[in-house]
């Protein structure tokens, strides 16, 4: 997982301010045809890409309404997968259009076409690799995992068709989804926790982020190994800025 944090503090429903008691998590896709995550994410970071409609969810009343969600799952503007905190895991979202806003933790995963193989499989085991780590923080379990679709039929949540509408297209659905995020958590009881890929180590820190502000690293993998190739891009671009 690639988990990267941007508060959504101009929407309506970041600025109302109430919190939740975690019980459990609602999957969701945006029912639009656009993988980018700048689409709802904004404003850029420089990971993100420039959205030039200016219609990101970082505003009081996004699309003229109220609506917020804890996170995204999407495209960079470089192409690579990535998860975006967009609300503290605690807050009160409104995705469910019921009375899942008031227990549930609910995301996004932006729709492409929803023909593209590859695509769905990165998205797919990103939204796997989340909920993992919001069981682990908060106690839940795979049992405590539904979708929109599902909240709908349970009464919690307003009638919509995600992710059911998608996840079969490729042969998946809502339990093989819970089954995976089950052999994820057996994984970590083992006393592994999930890392968070795009968190640099408190030494590295400030080096990590003047890298990143002056332009000679992207911000992302701090973890990853330095090839010579990549070695030779960050010396060229130190020279160049001089
Ligand atoms: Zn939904």
């Amino acid at each position: 997982m690639n988990l990267q944090k941007l508060i959504l503090t101009k929407n309506d429903c970041y600025k109302a301010g109430r919190k939740i008691k975690p019980r459990g998590i609602m999957v969701h896709s945006t029912g639009a045809n656009n993988p980018y995550l700048r689409r709802y994410v904004g404003p850029d970071d420089g990971l993100l890409g420039h959205n030039p409609y200016n219609n990101h969810w970082n505003q009081p009343r996004p699309d003229g309404q109220q609506k917020c969600v804890h996170a995204f799952i999407g495209k960079l503007k470089n192409g690579t997968i990535a998860t975006y905190q967009t609300l503290p895991w605690d807050h009160r979202g409104w995705h469910a259009g019921g009375k899942a806003n008031d227990t549930h933790i609910g995301f996004e995963i932006c729709e492409d076409s929803l023909t593209d193989r590859n695509y769905f499989n990165a998205v797919y085991r990103e939204a796997v690799e989340l909920c993992a780590y919001l069981c682990q923080q908060f106690g839940l379990t795979e049992k405590d995992i539904i979708c929109h679709s599902e909240g709908a039929k349970m009464g919690i949540a307003s009638k919509h068709a995600d992710v059911m509408h998608w996840f079969p297209k490729h042969g998946k659905n809502m339990d093989t989804f819970r089954a995976e995020v089950k052999k994820e958590l057996e994984k970590l009881k083992g006393g592994a926790t999930v890392t968070e890929k795009n968190v640099p180590s408190s030494w590295a820190k400030e080096a990590w982020e003047w890298a990143k502000k002056e332009g000679l690293l992207d911000g992302t993998r701090p973890k990853d190994g330095l090839t010579r190739e990549e070695f030779a891009v960050v010396l060229k671009r130190l020279v160049d800025k001089k």
